[in-house]
């Protein structure tokens, strides 16, 4: 049977392949053993995508590397139909009807090898389809982020039925453990995308053959930059009589970081229904926010833009920025049971790892050029038009990025 947590008393694996990119960078030994998730982006990364490692690979190694101890095996599944339907730079393979292409070339094939017996002794955890489901509340017709594509998934519905299937297939292995995306707090902590992106997660885990008992968890932050805890202002705080929720920084959002955000998230899920135990993982491969730069006091209390602006870890331009960001730094080490509610700190989005090219890079994985990854655009009305933050010079998404490498290496909290 389950764990309630699978990372209690349990390594996790360390992926060769990320290893070895990160070993050969100047310093980069110093976390070149740290897990990171492997991704199942295409249906070609199944069998190995060229001479890489497919997924029987991976878990043969992950056998080796459990010994008799216990070993967890973070996958990410990714290969939604119409795939980032909010942005270009990780589109993929599938368009936006090939929902029987996904279930029987994807999530099919990868639950006939998570099923076999060789393999039941790891604690396989599957974070299901990153920012996918979050889309459908916020970034459709009605709302001034909306885009056509995500308009289209929302109404074919196969974003729901493909997590929904996957849900379903996965949680039927017993050694297999579900945690759905929930975001982040600087996409859906406002009150009107919580409590519907809550009630989606809900009607997603009950339909298409999914349970709620095919749920373990959610992960949040993957593959963005949120601060883990901002220490120097509050939600509660206020200047002058002005609460920190109307600075430009906070604009009205209900959290500050991505702690406070899940812990939140998680209690809101049980209230709907989901598992008392649900457990949560955070992404922290990106989000240290150290350097020179970091504050180390609170703001001053002249307004409360100087307040939350002088005190915040999180330096990036707008928060709704996600490309490749300029001063951001590795976080937190991957590790279980960190705080209440949380099963584990993971580095899910293997750091060095490019969020897509700051130009166009003819490409054959389906990928887009996303101007949010170039550092001359001006914005767009999901970062309230702001300057994207990105470095420059970045290839496509997944393609390793020596630059952010270092930069995230330079930028680290708690310091390597
Ligand atoms: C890309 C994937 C890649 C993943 C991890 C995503 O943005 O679209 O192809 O595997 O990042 O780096």
């Amino acid at each position: 049977g389950r764990v309630d947590n699978p990372y209690a008393g349990a390594k996790v694996y360390v992926n060769p392949e990320w290893k070895a990119k990160a070993a050969a960078e100047p310093g980069g030994s110093a976390v070149a053993n740290q897990p990171t998730g492997v991704w199942l982006d295409r249906i070609a990364a199944i069998a190995g995508v060229g001479d890489g490692m497919g997924l029987r690979d991976h878990l043969d190694a992950a056998l080796a590397q459990k010994g008799s101890g216990e070993e967890v095996v973070q996958l990410v599944i990714y290969d939604l139909p119409g795939r980032d339907c909010a942005a270009l730079a990780s589109n993929g393979e599938l368009g936006p009807n090939d929902i029987d292409r996904y279930k029987s070339d994807f999530i099919d094939p990868i639950a006939a090898i998570l099923a076999d017996s060789k393999y039941a002794g790891l604690r396989i955890v599957t974070t299901v389809e990153i920012d996918s489901l979050p889309n459908l509340v916020t970034n459709v017709s009605g709302r001034p982020t909306a885009t056509p594509n995500c308009d289209t998934m929302k109404a074919n519905g196969n974003y729901q039925k493909g997590v929904g299937y996957a849900l379903d297939k996965l949680g039927a292995i017993p050694n297999v453990y579900n945690y759905i995306d929930a975001g982040h707090h600087g996409w859906l902590g406002w009150d009107d995308n919580f409590g519907p992106s809550a009630e989606l997660f809900k009607t997603v885990a009950t339909s298409n053959g999914a349970q709620l008992s095919d749920v373990h968890g959610f992960i949040v932050n993957t593959a963005n930059y949120s601060a883990l805890k901002e220490d120097h202002f509050g939600i509660d705080d206020s200047v002058n009589g002005v609460s920190v929720r109307q600075s430009k920084w906070v604009d009205w959002n209900r959290y500050t970081d991505e702690l406070s955000y899940a812990q939140a998230m998680r209690t809101k899920l049980v209230s709907l229904g989901f598992d008392q135990n649900l457990g949560m993982l955070i992404d922290t491969s990106r989000n240290g926010w150290g350097g020179s730069a970091r504050p180390t006091a609170a703001g001053a209390k002249t307004d409360v833009d100087t307040y939350v602006d002088g005190g915040r870890y999180d330096r990036r331009i707008h928060l709704g920025n996600w490309c490749n960001q300029s001063g951001a730094g590795l976080g937190e080490r991957p590790q279980a049971s960190p705080a209440t509610g949380i099963d584990a700190y993971v580095w899910m989005k293997p750091p060095g790892e490019s969020d897509g090219s700051s130009t166009a890079i003819a490409n054959d994985e389906g990928k887009g050029f996303d101007r949010m990854c170039d550092p001359t655009y001006t914005g767009n009305p999901r970062n309230n038009n702001h300057l994207s933050g990105a470095l420059p010079n970045a290839p496509v998404s997944g393609h390793w990025f020596s630059a952010q490498f270092q930069e995230l290496l330079k930028n680290a909290y708690p310091p390597v």
